[in-house]
């Protein structure tokens, strides 16, 4: 026999079993944003190399190892995208969004990472990135901090996230940062892990965020980002804070939180949980004034974040926070026995176009009548119509309840649908 086909490593389906929990997910994301008055932008999940060289940076991990490039037959140089922050900034500027304008922007898909699949961690996985142009002031930073905030409070998750904060300061006081640690590294150079060794001549920031032991001890010591930041980096960071402090969103500066990515300037946060081991970060984010003159455009500044969705998945089913309700998708399950094909075909039309909110499954099919009732049960429907030679001949249904011992009875369209009918009743 032929081996059974196989999905890439790292790339996963997503189960219809699944699927209900990510909806709600994403139902709940898309209604946050647009009450925050967000819009949506979609953009190719595959785009030429550069863009993301340029834009991401050369000595990010992102570029020199988990990206998804190809020639195509033209033999250009392609990239599944590993992010979407520098599609939709090559959007702005290829259709002239940043001329004088401000944006609040959002945008959902996959993206692909060629990384060590793990928990939390895979090769296809999803974020729901969002993005703001054209607003300088800490005001936009706290807005999309208060944003994810007021989410996570709608899912549950307020009690199992904290908040990381920092700010990187300018790229000219980076910059003094940037040689003062080098040069402390360098004087504690054998302590450090191999990568470390590495990074520290090529984005000595990421030493920063070694998981090494032993890189951490040397860094306990090491010069603080905080005390090269400039004038109006610190200003910017303090207001952020009050903002924050004033709406009562918990936060612990971390100095050395770092991204990964080197656009980033001043604002960087991530959100993190304790719940999911490893791949704690759920959200993260930050500002990246310099991005849109790094890939071209007139200098414009940017503040945004990404959440990872399925480490939120499985966050929200770690903490059992999902309602029951969202997995059920069947509220009225249909059953017949005998020769009731059209009748029942055409009732389960006539309940639909009635009552539009109801979810209606009918049994194809046919199988026994015991058969029919254990599929109408799994399929977590409410209850169960029963239509037979009787039923139809008399024009009338049979209801009979799945989830409670309400006696079954049989009755007209009419009294079915009504508001406190059988079925009316199960509209919400
Ligand atoms: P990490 O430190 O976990 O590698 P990152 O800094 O590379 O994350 P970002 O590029 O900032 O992550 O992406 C934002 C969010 O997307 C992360 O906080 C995480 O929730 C999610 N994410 C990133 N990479 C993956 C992946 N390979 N699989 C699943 N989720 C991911
Ligand atoms: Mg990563």
């Amino acid at each position: 026999m032929a081996k059974q086909l196989q999905a890439i490593r790292g790339m996963n389906d997503i189960l219809p079993e699944q699927t209900p929990v990510w909806s709600w997910l994403e139902d709940n994301v898309r209604h946050i944003l647009s009450r925050y008055g967000y819009r949506e932008i979609r953009v190719p999940i595959v785009e030429y190399t550069n863009l993301f060289a340029r834009g991401i940076g050369e000595h990010t991990d992102i570029v020199e190892k988990e990206m998804y490039t190809f020639s195509d037959r033209n033999d250009d140089s392609l990239t599944l995208r590993p992010e979407a922050t520098a599609c939709c900034v090559r959007a702005g500027l290829q259709h002239g969004l940043f001329h004088n304008q401000t944006h609040r922007l959002w945008t959902a898909g996959p993206m692909f990472r060629y990384e060590r699949p793990q928990k939390g961690r895979y090769r296809q996985f999803h974020q729901v990135s969002v993005e703001t142009f054209g607003m300088s002031g800490p005001d936009i930073d706290a807005e999309l901090i208060l944003m994810t905030w007021a989410l996570w409070k709608k899912l549950g998750l307020d009690k199992h996230v904290t908040l990381q904060l920092n700010s990187l300061g300018q790229p000219e006081s980076r910059k003094k940062y940037r040689e003062a640690l080098v040069a402390y590294l360098e004087q504690h150079k054998d302590a450090l892990d191999a990568d470390s060794q590495k990074r520290m001549y090529t984005n000595p920031l990421r030493v920063l965020d070694s998981k090494s032991e032993s890189t951490q001890k040397v860094l306990e010591n090491a010069p603080l980002l905080h005390e090269y930041l400039d004038d109006e980096s610190r200003d910017h960071f303090e207001r952020i804070c009050a903002i924050l402090d004033k709406a009562g969103v918990a936060y612990e500066v971390n100095q050395r939180l770092v991204r990964g990515l080197d656009y980033y300037n001043r604002t960087v946060f991530e959100w993190v949980t304790s719940a999911l081991g490893a791949q704690g970060t759920v959200c993260a984010g930050g500002r990246y004034d310099g991005l849109i003159e790094q890939l071209g455009g007139k200098p414009n500044v940017a503040c945004g974040f990404a959440m990872g969705m399925e480490r939120l998945v499985l966050l929200l089913e770690a903490c059992d926070l999902v309602p029951e309700s969202v997995r059920t998708h069947v509220d009225v399950a249909l059953v017949t026995f005998g020769d009731v094909e059209a009748y029942s075909m055409v009732l389960a039309e006539r309940i639909r176009e009635q009552c539009p909110e109801i979810r209606l499954l009918v049994n194809c099919g046919g199988g026994s009548f015991k058969g029919q009732m254990k599929r109408a049960d799994r399929s977590g429907a409410e209850i169960a119509l029963i239509i037979g030679e009787d039923e139809m001949r008399d024009d009338k249904v049979t209801v009979k309840s799945l989830r409670s011992d309400e006696p079954q009875v049989t009755c007209s369209f009419e009294e079915l649908v009504a508001e406190d009918g059988r079925v009316g009743r199960l509209i919400k």
